[in-house]
């Protein structure tokens, strides 16, 4: 078959009536090639198959009517001049109103013209009328009928606006598009698959998303869109198990525990493990022993136990000979698994050091883990440093791995000398099911959602400024018992010195007029991190009983002591956020509160933090209200965006990607077969270097 048109990759100039500042305006949305349009689908529909009387029409309804031009008329209005046109089609007479007109407006609407017209009829001053409608002289007949063309009898697209771009104009362009370049378009999905899932062809997708023959009801999705969230959501699961593939081709050291160190740190432990992190070590112990690297990630909230079960692993690594290395993001954080480990390993005869760029020994740790005399070294960003070498490295541990950059993550990784180390990664931050398929696909997930016995629950409460009185007493019931107490106070990003004047007000007045008797601290991002480790260090050994902070607290910091969080303008967080500050109280043996201060109105959503600790079931209410663009920020950047999928919206489609995703790979793992060769060039079109990448995670 020969194939005329122009490749897709062809810039959109290329189409007829397409000049440079149109080009300009379009690539602004992201559409410069033929293809990119293609994939720049309607938001709505309009039903503008029908022809309507005008009669018929009830005001408030949209409609479109074949009508004469009986008069016009122009007229100044203040600096505006409007046009009105009076038509009708015989049935009934409406004026068609213009506020703003425009010069051709005058030679359309010449009396006696034709048009089709489409808009809202509305009834106003005695008259039937529509502003500003859409509108198309007639031409050419068919059959006694205007020629149906772009814009009329049919079902036409409504775009999503585009400054300076109207819909008319957007929907001549494609259909432009469409003409020029159905031709060429290739269905990348292999046939077989296609059948099976019944769906369209790409070709008949496009035609039929954009000019679909019937409009789709409210909340129905056509065929055609479903086949193109569909490919979408293929492609990604597809970089993603070529990528959880690649990962595996590493030669890993097989790490065994012959001498049954972790028996003896399970003994060693003053508590047993629950029965989540059972299965979570048990997973590891099988990871581990495999030649292969692994890269795992644990989700669990603060203080359900991840970190003792990630030193479970290091035990193994320990015990096969080789070290283990564990990122914090914070240096007070890597403080505290230091101390952590040097309580739980060293009775087993594991050697532990600390590395941050504050840490007094630096030269001789990094001495050290050159020459093999340390097991396992707890440190910050300064265990990237080129000067860190490792004799055996054999386990990365990344504790809140969303604070690391990949390539942070990759520095550290490449420091393993004897292949490539075996990769543990943790986070706090539960993220629903329906993302983990599209943000950790790559990755093997355990989830620990219990949490050790004997926990407290934090008792939560929403209350209005009204209450002011309340929270302060709260405070002082707490002071009063020898407890701590945090202050949080949200920054919103786009007023952020303000609000920091308003959060160093605050502390301000606590620590003069109500508190004055009270030792308090204020900590915020501005704060060179030396300053706010100090702050922290006070803080934890009680130097400190209040503590002032805006979100920066967010991370892992333990402080038994503190048992009240009150959370200022708690309207502006997440949910999830919220989840994760009220996580730093209820970790000591007293009973802990939390309050969530909300302007004078209570926002409903604040209530289910009243009724559940859990944070899946938190994050799963976060999704549903925020989206997944706002819930996951910038941690997605890392993979190819969704043009029209909506993970949440469309999960089942998401689920039915990854089920064909691994049945394909599973059959072809380098999609090296004939019929998936198109489905290959896509997926390194859309995801180039990043297939070679640990997960973004
Ligand atoms: P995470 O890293 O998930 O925040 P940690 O591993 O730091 O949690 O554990 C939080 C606290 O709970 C630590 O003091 C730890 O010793 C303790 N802990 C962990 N697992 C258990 C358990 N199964 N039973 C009792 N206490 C536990
Ligand atoms: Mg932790």
């Amino acid at each position: 078959m020969v194939h005329s048109g122009p490749e897709l990759s062809t810039s959109i100039q290329a189409i007829k009536g397409v000049g440079p500042h149109m080009t300009k305006v379009l690539s602004k949305k992201g559409i410069r090639t033929l293809e990119d349009a293609l994939y720049n689908l309607p938001r709505a529909y309009e039903d503008r198959s029908r022809l309507s009387s005008v009669r018929e029409l009830r005001p408030g309804q949209p409609g479109t009517v074949l009508v004469r031009v009986v008069s016009q008329n122009q007229r100044r209005q203040g600096k505006k001049n409007r046009f009105e046109a009076l038509v009708t089609d015989g049935t009934g007479t409406l004026v068609l109103n213009w506020f703003f007109s425009f010069p051709s407006l005058k030679d359309d609407f010449a009396v006696g013209s034709q048009h089709l017209v489409y808009g809202e009829l509305k009834f106003f001053k005695g008259m039937l009328s529509m502003n500003h409608p859409d509108y198309e002289p007639v031409k050419e007949w068919v059959g006694g009928k205007p020629k149906a063309s772009v814009h009329f009898g049919r079902v036409v697209p409504v775009y999503s606006e585009t400054e300076g771009l109207k819909q008319k104009t957007l929907r001549r362009l494609m259909g432009e598009v469409l003409k020029v370049s159905l031709d060429q378009v290739r269905d990348p999905l292999p046939e077989p698959m296609r059948e099976r899932l019944q769906l369209p062809s790409l070709r008949e997708s496009f035609l039929s998303v954009h000019f679909p023959n019937l409009c789709p009801k409210e909340g129905e999705q056509l065929p055609g869109i479903k086949r193109i969230i569909f490919e979408e959501f293929f492609v990604l699961q597809l970089g993603l198990g070529l990528r959880k593939q690649r990962l595996r081709e590493h030669v890993a050291p097989v790490l065994e525990d012959a001498e049954s160190g972790l028996n003896t740190y399970l003994d060693i432990l003053p508590f047993s493990l629950t029965g989540d992190q059972m299965k979570v070590l048990e997973s590891l112990v099988e990871d581990l022993k495999k030649p292969r690297a692994t890269a795992r990630l644990v989700q669990g909230d603060v203080g359900s136990g991840k970190t003792v079960v990630a030193f479970g692993a290091a035990v193994i690594a320990a015990a096969s000979g080789f070290q283990t290395a564990l990122m914090a993001p914070t240096e007070i954080l890597a403080q505290q698994h230091f101390r952590s480990a040097v309580d739980f390993l060293e009775p087993l005869g594991i050697r532990c050091g600390l590395l941050t760029h504050g840490s007094e020994e630096k030269k001789q740790v990094i001495k050290a883990l050159a020459n093999g005399e340390l097991d396992v070294v707890v440190g910050t960003h300064a265990l990237f440093q080129e000067a860190v070498h490792f004799s055996r490295l054999g386990l990365v541990i990344f504790d809140e791995q969303h604070r690391f950059g990949v390539e942070q993550r990759q520095q550290l990784i490449q420091k393993g000398k004897a292949g490539v180390p075996h990769v543990l990664m943790m986070t706090a931050t539960p993220i629903p099911r329906t993302l983990s398929l599209t943000l950790y696909g790559d990755l093997d997930v355990s989830l620990i959602r219990e949490k050790p016995p004997g926990r407290k629950p934090v008792k939560t409460r929403v209350l209005r400024e009204a209450q002011r009185s309340q929270i302060y007493d709260a405070i002082r019931m707490r002071l009063d018992r020898g407890q701590q107490v945090y202050i949080i106070y949200p920054l919103v990003e786009a007023s952020e010195k303000l609000e920091l004047k308003s959060a160093t007000e605050m502390f301000e007045r606590l620590s003069n007029e109500i508190f004055p008797e009270v030792p308090c601290a204020l900590l915020h991002g501005r704060m060179k991190p030396e300053e706010k480790d100090q702050i922290l260090r006070d803080f934890k050994r009680g130097a400190q009983r209040i503590l002032v902070a805006t979100t920066v607290i967010e991370v892992g910091i333990d402080v038994p002591n503190a048992t009240l969080m009150v959370i200022e303008h708690a309207e502006r967080l997440g949910l999830s956020q919220l989840h994760q500050l009220r996580g730093r109280v209820g970790r000591g043996t007293e009973e802990s509160e939390c309050l969530l201060v909300s302007g004078n109105f209570i926002n409903p959503r604040l209530r289910i933090m009243t009724k559940t600790e859990d944070g899946f079931i938190i994050a799963e209410e976060d999704l549903k209200i925020r989206g997944p663009g706002e819930f996951l920020g910038t941690r997605q950047s890392g993979l190819p965006g969704f043009r029209v999928g909506h993970p949440l919206r469309d999960f089942d489609l998401l689920e039915k990607a990854r089920d064909e995703s691994e049945r394909i790979l599973s059959d072809d793992p380098k999609l090296k077969k004939a019929p998936h060769q198109k489905i290959r060039e896509l997926v390194h079109s859309r995801w180039k270097d990043k297939l070679d990448r640990l997960s973004n995670g």
